[in-house]
């Protein structure tokens, strides 16, 4: 539905978003994930052809961006950081004049417009002015702004910000039911958001994409076995020497366990090493009994700030 071929975007000499190339399919729910300033809306606006790259290429659809601008628009609804939305107008009004600007036959119009009122929740506010409705109602009018005209790639920039934890929840259903009639991309800097709702996640940082992979197999992949976690039988600093000369050992930590004489233990193994079989052998020598032994995946979170923490924050 999207392709990207290595877009660059600079703002004089900064470099906003750098040489990303990537792609979705139809029917896809792909999440842009990276903290403020990766480059999410800056990515989105060219995706939409309201900004041009400095480089690279972008399609929709099989149709480039910048050559086909207005038939390209046709295919999405985009909803941006800020919905363009007008306070003094009702909600009717304005999704009247957001068909009116986007070209929509009437009689397409009207049979959308019922729809997308019942599919937004937003039939019962129809008459009010927009200026009036809450922040989360406000969200949901921007939803139905962009899905007017039934497009079938919605672009979402950041569509739960600002929003109390009951309409974040149901903004994020909303988007889910959604992905089974439309490709979605939507962007956030929160995690559990785009692991709750997207079935693909491209992690961008400073401006390149610095993983992608399913919400699932970025936690498996980045974490593998490489943190176990340990119930040993033996007193503490004998148990940690003897685990911190296993080679490939990074990190031992022991703590006083609630079971008597033992110890709990979490090692950290260099990246994707799984060292369960030497610390086996190197207890048993020891004298000191495993109780227990578990794999440690890293949570999303781990991995978003292993992927996203740079050399900046030491400097
Ligand atoms: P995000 O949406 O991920 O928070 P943006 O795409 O808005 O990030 O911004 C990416 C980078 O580009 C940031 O460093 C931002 O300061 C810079 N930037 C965005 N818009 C402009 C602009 N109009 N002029 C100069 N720099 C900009
Ligand atoms: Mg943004």
């Amino acid at each position: 539905m999207i392709r990207a071929e290595n877009l660059t975007k600079r703002y004089g000499r900064h470099v906003a978003i750098d040489n990303l190339t990537f792609s979705t399919e139809k029917g896809e729910i792909l999440g842009f994930l990276g903290p403020n300033g990766a480059g999410k809306s800056t990515t989105m606006n060219i995706i939409t052809g309201y900004l041009s790259a400095s480089d690279g290429k972008i399609f929709v659809d099989g149709l480039d961006v910048l050559e086909r601008p207005e038939e390209v628009k046709k295919k999405i609804g985009y909803l941006p950081e800020l919905p363009p939305l007008y306070p003094d107008m009702t909600v009717i009004e304005y999704l009247n004049f957001v068909g009116e600007i986007k070209g929509t036959a009437k009689a397409d119009f009207r049979s959308s417009l019922e729809k997308v009122l019942d599919v937004v929740r937003i039939g019962d506010v129809r008459k009010r002015l927009i200026k009036n409705l809450s922040k989360g109602f406000k969200q949901r009018v921007g939803l139905a702004q962009a899905l007017i005209g039934n497009p079938p790639l919605l672009i979402l920039d950041e569509p739960t910000i600002g929003l109390d934890p009951k309409e974040i929840i149901e903004i994020r259903n909303l988007i889910k039911s959604l992905g089974k009639e439309h490709t979605v991309v939507l962007s956030s800097h929160i995690l559990p958001e785009v692991s709750a709702v997207c079935e693909r996640v491209l992690i961008i940082n400073r401006g390149k994409i610095v993983a992608t992979d399913t919400p699932k197999n970025l936690s498996h992949r980045l974490s593998g076995k490489s943190r176990l976690s340990l119930r040993i039988d033996g007193p503490a600093r004998e148990v940690k020497s003897a685990l911190q000369a296993i080679p490939g050992v990074r990190d031992v930590q022991v703590q006083k366990s609630t079971e008597e004489s033992a110890v709990d233990v979490l090692l950290e193994a260099e990246q994707e090493k799984d060292l369960r079989r030497e610390v086996f052998l190197a207890m048993s020598k020891a004298g000191h009994p495993i109780l227990i032994m578990r794999p440690m995946d890293l949570s999303l979170e781990d991995i978003f700030l292993q992927l996203t923490t740079t050399e900046q924050e030491v400097s």
